[in-house]
């Protein structure tokens, strides 16, 4: 016995890739199937993704499923763990805007029996690893990297692009802001679209 607990160990899962990808997507998948399965499910996100809803994320493609918003991992702590006896999957979208606490607080939540599915950016549009996503992919119990269709060429991408002159690390959401590119087109720091040139399926 490795472990003083009780319960049967948990699960961490974590869903990357570039913006575009599904990764909120498959996360909204994934917690829909859980309560299909009758288990009862937190999900949260930070505040900085105001893109949508306070009360849900939400997915390019217009899936939604309800989450709280928290500012702080302390402050997911504080929403989790009154009701944690009652939860036994905890989803987190847009994970790398919190800080490294999320993974001590994840290893405590899968000791303590639960599912942790967690999505969010392996890289930042400056093709660097982006918050704790890359240490969170260390301990995780099993990893999803999602590619987006890059908006040059169509084959897979897995970089995001800035659009655009900012060079702050978070300009959250803003549609046009951001593309998917594969390795041979991305190109840090260059403002050009080519969002216009591949068809996209409408939304829905
Ligand atoms: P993520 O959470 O990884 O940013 P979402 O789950 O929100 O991704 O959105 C995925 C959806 O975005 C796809 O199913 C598709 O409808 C749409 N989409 C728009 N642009 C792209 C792209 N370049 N590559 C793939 N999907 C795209
Ligand atoms: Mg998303």
């Amino acid at each position: 016995m490795g472990t003083m607990s009780t319960v049967p160990p948990g699960r961490i899962e974590i869903i990357t890739g570039p913006m575009f990808s599904g990764k909120s997507e498959e996360l909204i998948r994934r917690l829909k199937r859980a309560r299909i399965a009758r288990q009862r499910v937190a999900c949260y996100k930070p505040d900085i993704d105001l893109r949508y809803h306070r009360t849900s994320i939400a997915s390019h493609s217009s899936q939604t499923h309800e989450a709280a918003t928290v500012t702080t991992v302390e402050d997911l702590r504080a929403a989790l763990f009154p009701q944690l006896d009652e939860v036994e999957v905890v989803g987190i979208d847009e994970v790398q805007f919190f800080s490294e606490a999320i993974i001590p607080l994840s290893v405590e939540l899968v000791h303590l029996g639960k599912r942790v599915v967690m999505a969010g950016l392996d890289t930042t549009f400056a093709a660097e690893p982006f918050g704790p996503v890359p240490n969170l992919m260390a301990i995780a119990d099993e990893v999803t990297k999602l590619s987006a269709v890059c908006m040059v060429c169509g084959a897979p991408a897995i970089h995001t692009q800035r659009l655009g002159q900012s060079q702050e690390l978070v300009v959250v959401g803003a549609a046009g802001l951001y593309e998917a590119r594969c390795r041979a087109h991305f190109e840090p720091w260059v403002d050009a679209s080519h969002s216009q040139q591949l068809e996209l399926p409408t939304a829905q």
